[in-house]
C-alpha cells in the first residue's frame, strides 16, 4: 500500500517538494553552527523517512537496505563534523566519516545491482572495469598526480585523498551498472540514479573548481542534500520493492555499451593530445602508459566477447535453418543440398547412392482419430525409432508433412531394402509407411532422382500400403 504525504499525494512528492524547500532554506543560513545544525536536520528527516519506508514495504533485500542508510548516515556526519570544524584540524574526522560510508554505500549499490541481475553477466564488468579505468586515469592526470606528489602535504592527507577518489571511482562505476543492468525502470530506480548523479555532480564540482578561489561547500551541500532527498524519496515510492526485480527480456543496451568503448578508446590517445598541447607531454608518463595498456587489454577483451556472441547466434541460426523443430531430423533445405552434394561427389567417386522417399499410412486417418497433438508425437517417435537404424554417414531428413526422405551410401540394393524394412517394422504405434527407393543412375539430376523415388512411392501406396518397392533389378543392375 503506497504511503501517503501531505493532503492525500503520494508521500515520495511532498518528500520531493518539502525536500527542495529545505535545501533552499539551508543555503540561507549563516555558515557554522546554523548549517551544521541544518544540514544534520535535513540528513537525519531523510534517513528517517527511508527507515520508516524500508519497514513499511517491506522490500526483498531490507539489509541492503539498512546498509544503504548506514553509508548514508556516516556522509551526513562528515558533512555536519566539517561545517562545525571548517578551518581546524580537526576535520580529519569529517574525512574519515566520508570515508567509512563509501563502502557501505558500494555494498549496497553492490546488493541492488546483484538483484537487477540474477543471471550473470560478465560483460557488464568488463564495462565496468573500462570506466574504472579510464576514471582513475583521469583522476590521477587532473587531481591526484599533484596532490600526491606535493612535498609540502602530510601522507596521511595524501593516502585519504587516494581513498576518497577510489571510492568515488567505485561509485561511478556501481551507478553505470546500475544503468546496464536488466531491472525494471521504476520511478524509485529512477529517483535512485538521480541522486547518485547527483552525488557525482557535487564530486566533479569540487574537483573541476579550484577550491583556493571559489567557496563551494554551499553549493556541494545543497546537492548533497537533495541526492539524500531523493533516496528518500525512492524509498517512499511503492515501486522500490521493484529495485531489486530483474527484468524477464533484458535489452542489450548494445548502443551505450559501443558509446562506452568508443570513448574509453578514444580517452588514452585524447589525454596525450591534451599533455602534449598543454606543454607536459613528458610527465605522468608511466600511469599514463599502465592505464592505456589496462584499457585497451580490456576493449580487447570486450571485442572478443561481442565475436563470440555473433558467432554463438550464427551457429543457433545455421542449426536452426538446417533443422526440423518438431523431429528434430534435417529439415527439406538441408536434404536438398546433401543430397546435390551426393550427387555431385558420386560423380567422381562412382559409388553406389540411394535415395528413398517414406510416407506415413493413413496418417490423416490418425490425426482425424487421435488428435493433431497425437500426429505430431507419432511424427516424432517415428523420426527417433527410425533414426536409431541410419547408419552415421547417412541422412535421414523430414522431407515435409508426413514425408521423409533417406539417403544412403556404400550399400548394395538389397541391404538398401533390409534397412528400409526394418524401418518399417519400427515404426510406433502400430503405424506404417510406403516408400520407394530409387538408385542413381549416374547421370540424372537429383530431381530427376527423387522423382523416380516418388513414382516408385506411389507403387507402394497402390500396391496396399506398407511396403517397400525399389527399381526392377533390370533397371538397378546398370550400375
Ligand atoms: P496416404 O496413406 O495416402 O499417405 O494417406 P495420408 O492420410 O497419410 O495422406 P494425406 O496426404 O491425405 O494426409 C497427410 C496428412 O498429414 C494431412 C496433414 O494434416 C497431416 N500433416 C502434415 N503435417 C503434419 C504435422 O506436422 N503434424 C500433424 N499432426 N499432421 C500433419
Ligand atoms: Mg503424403
Ligand atoms: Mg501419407
Amino acid at each position: 500500500m503506497p504511503i501517503n504525504g501531505w493532503r492525500g499525494r503520494p508521500a515520495w512528492q511532498t518528500c520531493v517538494v518539502v525536500g527542495a524547500v529545505a535545501t533552499v532554506g539551508y543555503v540561507l543560513l549563516p555558515a557554522g553552527g546554523w548549517q551544521a545544525a541544518g544540514y544534520g536536520l535535513i540528513g537525519a528527516a531523510c534517513l528517517v523517512a527511508v527507515t520508516w519506508a524500508v519497514a513499511h514495504y517491506r522490500p526483498q533485500q531490507p539489509a541492503t537496505w539498512h546498509t544503504f542508510i548506514a553509508g548514508l548516515t556516516m556522509w551526513v556526519l562528515s558533512t555536519v563534523v566539517d561545517r562545525l570544524t571548517s578551518g581546524h584540524a580537526w576535520s580529519l574526522t569529517g574525512d574519515l566519516l566520508e570515508l567509512a560510508g563509501y563502502p557501505l554505500i558500494c555494498w549496497a549499490l553492490f546488493g541492488l545491482i546483484r538483484g537487477r541481475a540474477r543471471a550473470q553477466d560478465r560483460t557488464a564488468w568488463v564495462d565496468a572495469g573500462m570506466i574504472a579505468t579510464s576514471l582513475w586515469l583521469l583522476y590521477w592526470i587532473f587531481v591526484l598526480g599533484a596532490t600526491v606528489s606535493d612535498p609540502v602535504l602530510p601522507w596521511t592527507q595524501k593516502l585519504l585523498a587516494v581513498l576518497i577518489a577510489g571510492g568515488d571511482i567505485a561509485l561511478f562505476v556501481l551507478g553505470s551498472l546500475l544503468v546496464t543492468t536488466p531491472g525494471a525502470r521504476t520511478v524509485s530506480y529512477r529517483l535512485m540514479l538521480t541522486a547518485l548523479l547527483l552525488t557525482a555532480a557535487s564530486d566533479i564540482l569540487l574537483i573541476a573548481v579550484p577550491s583556493q578561489e571559489f567557496d563551494l561547500d554551499g553549493a556541494t551541500d545543497a546537492i548533497s542534500l537533495l541526492g539524500n532527498t531523493l533516496v528518500a524519496a525512492a524509498a517512499l515510492h511503492p515501486s522500490m520493492r521493484r529495485l531489486t526485480v530483474p527484468l524477464r527480456r533484458p535489452p542489450a543496451f548494445v548502443r551505450p555499451r559501443l558509446i562506452l568503448l568508443t570513448a574509453t578508446i578514444l580517452l588514452a590517445p585524447a589525454v596525450g593530445l591534451y599533455k602534449g598541447a598543454t606543454g607536459r607531454a613528458g610527465q605522468d608518463w608511466l600511469p599514463t602508459g599502465i592505464g592505456s595498456i589496462i584499457l585497451f587489454l580490456l576493449v580487447a577483451a570486450r571485442m572478443a566477447g561481442l565475436v563470440r556472441r555473433i558467432e554463438n547466434q550464427a551457429d543457433r541460426l545455421t542449426l536452426l535453418a538446417r533443422q526440423d523443430s518438431l523431429t528434430g531430423l534435417a529439415n527439406r533445405r538441408q536434404w536438398d543440398e546433401r543430397l546435390t552434394a551426393a550427387v555431385a561427389e558420386h560423380r567422381f567417386s562412382g559409388g553406389a547412392l540411394f535415395v528413398a522417399l517414406i510416407d506415413l499410412d493413413h496418417f490423416k486417418i490418425y490425426n482425424d482419430t487421435y488428435g493433431h497433438q497425437a500426429g505430431d508425437e507419432l511424427l516424432a517417435g517415428a523420426a527417433a525409432a527410425w533414426g536409431a537404424h541410419v547408419r552415421d554417414g547417412d541422412l535421414l531428413a523430414r522431407y515435409g508433412g508426413e514425408e521423409f526422405g533417406l539417403l544412403f551410401t556404400g550399400c548394395t540394393a538389397a541391404e538398401a531394402t533390409a534397412v528400409l524394412e526394418r524401418l518399417l517394422s519400427a515404426t510406433p504405434s502400430r503405424q506404417t509407411f510406403s516408400a520407394g527407393l530409387a538408385r542413381w543412375d549416374g547421370q540424372e539430376s537429383p530431381g530427376d532422382l527423387l522423382h523416380r523415388a516418388d513414382q516408385l512411392l506411389y507403387a507402394s501406396k497402390r500396391a496396399g500400403r506398407a511396403r517397400v518397392t525399389a527399381e526392377p533389378v533390370a533397371a538397378a543392375a546398370a550400375s
